[in-house]
């Protein structure tokens, strides 16, 4: 295996920041590998879409805007993919941990017989080889998996778990040939998508997580939502506040929960464990708020402020609003 290609996931042209971060990687990857960069895109917006990702450093840029990628349920997609990567010749295919990604990573894998690995959290190049490091068992282990005696790989890849960077750029768009009418088995009949107002945790610039120095539940709504909103954030949590079922899993960050690369992160009431910093340890500053100075926490933060969370988080709302 000798190139990287990244597919990426999108609606109409809009993605999401783990296009970019995977671009990127594809770029470290094919280096090591002596290979080239490519990155595939389907649908409405593509082409829109291509020309943003042009900023990333990536050789060429795959483009269909057929329908079909639209209408009907992944099946074009893995039909496009697997021309791209035929021609391309023995790649490792990168696309993001997410429901959309697994569906296509193991369509993938059966078209074209490739090995895969799931939930990649960072790679290791050993012995002209790419290895994947993922953890596994609910974060109990963490594997490190080489695809063998494969022409080609596929892996999904965590958000969040490596940087974006615009470097080089300048990637080639081409655009694939229509494939020959095919009968598909699934259509897309109707869209429902959920009103949200919140920001995603994992695309959220800012994050005010809560630990179990909070005490119980209702701190995470009357302390923490509204430093949040005041900083154009959203809550996460420590393992130890989901499990008290304080808050659900889907704000759990950490080794077994999300990964997120926010520009400022704000841990009240957390100590830090080495699998609470493994999932927020990118984030570009860290302030922690904690009655204990000596805190785990303390060795990675940026700013840290002692004392009692239920003194200071309402006093820095109430001036940041
Ligand atoms: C396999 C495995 C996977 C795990 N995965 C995760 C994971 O994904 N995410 C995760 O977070 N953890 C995970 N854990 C758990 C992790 O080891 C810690 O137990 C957990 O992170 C601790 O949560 P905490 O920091 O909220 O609680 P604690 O460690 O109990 O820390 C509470 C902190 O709050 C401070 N405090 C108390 N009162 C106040 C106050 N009034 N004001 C300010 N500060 C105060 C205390 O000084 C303390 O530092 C995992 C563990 C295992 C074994």
């Amino acid at each position: 295996m000798q190139h990287v290609i990244v597919v990426v996931e999108h609606r109409g042209g809009q993605t999401r920041k783990v296009t970019y971060e995977l671009a990127t990687q594809a770029r470290t990857l094919a280096d090591a590998l002596g290979g080239t960069a490519h990155a595939v895109i389907l649908g409405n917006g593509a082409a829109a879409l291509a020309d943003s990702l042009r900023a990333y450093p990536l050789d060429v840029v795959h483009v269909a805007e057929d329908p079909d990628a639209d209408r009907y349920l992944i099946d074009p997609t893995i039909d496009y993919v697997d021309v791209v990567a035929r021609a391309v010749g023995p790649s490792l295919v990168l696309v993001p941990n997410t429901m959309f990604g697994r569906d296509v990573a193991s369509r993938l894998v059966a078209r074209l017989s490739a090995g895969m690995a799931a939930d990649v959290t960072s790679f290791e190049f050993e012995n002209g080889r790419i290895a994947c490091v993922a953890p596994k068992l609910g974060g109990v282990t963490i594997t490190t998996c080489a695809f063998v005696d494969c022409d080609y790989g596929v892996a999904t890849v965590r958000p969040n778990a490596f940087a974006a960077q615009t470097a080089g750029g300048g990637a080639r768009i081409e655009t694939i040939g229509k494939l020959p009418a095919k009968q598909y088995a699934m259509r897309i009949e109707d869209e429902v998508e959920e009103a949200s107002g919140e920001i995603g945790l994992e695309e959220a610039p800012v994050v005010v997580s809560g630990g179990r120095g909070l005490g119980g539940p209702e701190p995470f709504s009357t302390l923490l939502k509204p430093l949040a909103d005041a900083l154009g954030g959203a809550v996460g949590a420590s393992r130890a506040a989901a499990d008290a079922g304080w808050v659900p899993y889907s704000l759990q960050i950490g080794q077994t929960g999300k990964t997120v690369s926010p520009k400022l992160y704000v841990a009240v009431g957390i100590s830090g464990a080495i699998q609470h910093k493994v999932g927020m340890r990118s984030a570009g500053t860290i302030v922690a708020v904690n009655k204990d100075a000596s805190a785990p926490i303390s060795e990675f933060s940026d700013l840290v402020v002692v004392g009692d969370a239920f003194a200071i988080i309402p006093e820095l709302t109430k001036l940041l609003k």
